[in-house]
């Protein structure tokens, strides 16, 4: 008897042997890839972790963000950015005249490090290629990476925020600008101008506002 090979089941085996992007005809869904996670053991951050927070917002979102890592309230809930760093991220956003439910938001690791630090490269690592296909599942047409782990994992590991930020860089096709994390923000709220100056830098390359 033949068996059928999907190009779904290739894509799965490729992945399992390290290579993570594989263009499945028709794409894969956020759900699928949400699916594989649920019971994620691929690094150490999933011994302390009470939720997996993969991510939020309309899957076919125009701008995506990209966070660092879920924080005590983020693993609570199950959400990225609903704290209050979150709080302020949807201030920037309604800036550009969008509310969180038009915008994808999603972090480097989907599950809280201890004490909130910063991921390791370990873990960054391991989490990635799932970043990755929800990039390529959303397809969004610029993204906004938030702080210097976002920058330095998604784009470049010599990325330095206070240089970089503002300046537009590319992830696999998609236009990406960084900018400061909204934690960041609220600890030296003079740069938020700064900030203001980016999101004008992403409205005008949506044509937003
Ligand atoms: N900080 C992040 O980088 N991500 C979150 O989800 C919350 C706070």
């Amino acid at each position: 008897m033949k068996r059928r090979v999907s190009a779904k089941m290739v894509a799965a085996y490729l992945r399992e042997i390290g290579i993570d992007y594989i263009p499945v005809p028709g794409g894969e869904t956020l759900e699928e890839i949400r699916n594989e996670l649920t019971s994620c053991r691929r690094c150490p951050l999933c011994s302390g972790r009470k939720t997996v927070v993969f991510g939020v917002g309309n899957p076919g979102a125009r701008l995506m963000f990209v966070g660092e890592g879920p924080g005590e309230e983020e693993d609570r809930q199950g959400e990225p950015f609903v704290g209050a760093a979150g709080r302020r991220l949807n201030q920037w956003i309604a800036r550009v005249g969008l509310a969180r439910r038009d915008v994808y938001i999603a972090n480097i690791v989907k599950c809280r490090p201890p004490g909130n630090r910063a991921p390791l490269p370990a873990e960054a690592a391991a989490c990635l290629p799932f970043l990755k296909r929800q990039i390529r599942a959303i397809r969004p047409e610029a993204i906004c990476t938030l702080g210097s782990v976002a920058l330095q994992f998604l784009l470049d590991g010599t990325g330095k925020i206070t240089r970089d930020r503002g300046k537009w860089r590319e992830f696999d096709g998609t236009p990406v600008l960084p900018t400061y994390h909204p934690a960041y923000i609220l600890r030296n709220q003079t740069r938020e101008t700064e900030v203001f100056s980016d999101f004008d830098l992403l409205a005008e390359r949506l044509r937003l506002k």
